[in-house]
């Protein structure tokens, strides 16, 4: 059966047309087109909004169908809120749900919205499901969850960590448990997500229990454009010294700080080069990173009463083996040891990396939040 992915941005659309079998798993080729459409609504671009960027879709795929009909569509949304701890089938009030949790992502859940309203217009009989980032989180306890604000800030405005990336690490999950030949219920991890975004979660009994990123996707790990955890009392310094104002320091925060404010580069690969050249800025932003995320596998450690695996994945997890090998040289307190042959051995494999001797195994598992989306679509839309 034929699934449209769609991943609506804030000023991008990306999509991919895959082919699954009725029973929701991959065929041979399962990806039978894809695309992305950027710069939606920006300034001298033609197209001014995701239900135009759909059409534009819709014509793309008319060749690539040839007569065949899309049987169902899923669709990545940023936020759920407290709503959604699960994918839900789209209906009318589905929609509504995701517009009133506007405020939580603002950039995010209203193009959500309307792609999926102009897709039911474009195709009215086209079942369609949701996949939130933050439905995975919803199991975390209250004492990971609630920040040490007043509580009215939460039930006011709902003020509180929601966490992201739950497609993947709720992927990652079950591919690691089953990579150790562990029952996912009985499961305890930690699991590293390291793309351009980056979160580390706690896995416990296969769900998840903490997780690095907060009330927006900001919190947490140093990552490509984004600075991770601050101490907040910095931004009203830099509003009442320094003439910030909120809107500077937000973009500055979330578009200009990470690897790149600290050196010079967004991409994994060209900070890892600059620091083998000697580039001392270069190195210095490495450290940070790799110090960080060792200090949250370290609580994670604990948060989950022991781990079983500690796994990177992603385009940084997957793929950069001198950044996995600076942070694994910082676990020795966990009695971590890895192969310094197999950490460089590439693969898509799901694959152990750690020595036999490792007191915790380190994985290396590709994600593939598509995948992820693909199958939950199958499950929720037509296999009922
Ligand atoms: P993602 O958001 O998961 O697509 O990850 C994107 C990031 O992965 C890029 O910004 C790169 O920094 C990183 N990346 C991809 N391939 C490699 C590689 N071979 N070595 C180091 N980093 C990589």
């Amino acid at each position: 059966m034929l699934i449209l992915v769609i991943n609506s941005g804030s000023s991008s659309l990306k999509y991919q047309l895959r082919e699954l079998t009725d029973d929701g798993v991959d065929t041979a080729e399962p990806v039978v087109a894809k695309g992305l459409i950027e710069r939606i609504g920006q300034p001298g671009s033609a197209i001014t909004d995701h239900a135009q960027a759909l059409e534009h879709v819709a014509a793309e795929l008319e060749d690539v169908l040839d007569g065949r009909s899309i049987d169902a569509a899923g669709h990545r949304v940023v936020h759920g809120g407290e709503r959604f701890s699960a994918p839900a089938l789209v209906t009318p009030e589905v929609i509504r749900a995701i517009d009133r949790l506007a405020p939580l992502a603002p950039l995010h859940n209203p193009p959500a919205a309307q792609g999926l309203r102009a897709l039911s217009a474009q195709w009215p009989d086209l079942p369609q499901v949701v996949v939130f980032d933050t439905s995975f989180h919803q199991t975390m306890p209250r004492q990971a969850w609630q920040y040490a604000v007043p509580t009215t800030w939460y039930t006011d405005y709902g003020i509180r960590r929601y966490g992201f990336h739950g497609t993947s690490h709720d992927l990652v999950t079950g591919l690691t448990a089953e990579h150790l030949n562990i029952s996912r219920e009985e499961f305890r991890g930690i699991i590293l997500h390291l793309g351009n975004g980056a979160s580390a979660t706690a896995i416990r009994d296969g769900r998840s229990v903490d997780t690095s990123m907060g009330y927006t996707p900001l919190a947490g790990l140093v990552m490509g454009t984004r600075s991770g955890d601050l101490d907040p009392s910095i931004v009203a310094h830099l509003c009442s010294a320094h003439g910030y104002t909120v809107e500077e320091i937000d973009r500055v925060l979330n578009q200009e700080s990470g690897l790149l404010g600290m050196t010079g580069h967004t991409d994994m690969r060209q900070v890892l080069e600059a620091a083998e050249s000697g580039d001392r800025e270069a190195e210095a932003g490495l450290q940070v990173a790799s110090y960080r995320l060792a200090k949250y596998i370290g609580g994670y450690h604990v948060a989950v009463d022991g781990a079983q695996a500690i796994v990177f994945t992603a385009g940084i997890g997957e793929n950069a083996a001198p950044f996995r090998a600076r942070v694994l040289d910082r676990l020795g307190a966990l009695g971590v040891e890895y192969s310094a042959e197999a950490n460089t051995q590439r693969s898509d494999a799901v694959r152990t990396i750690s020595t036999p001797e490792s007191r915790i195994p380190v994985v290396v598992a590709p994600t593939d939040e598509e995948q992820a989306i693909a199958a939950a679509t199958v499950e929720l839309a037509l296999r009922r």
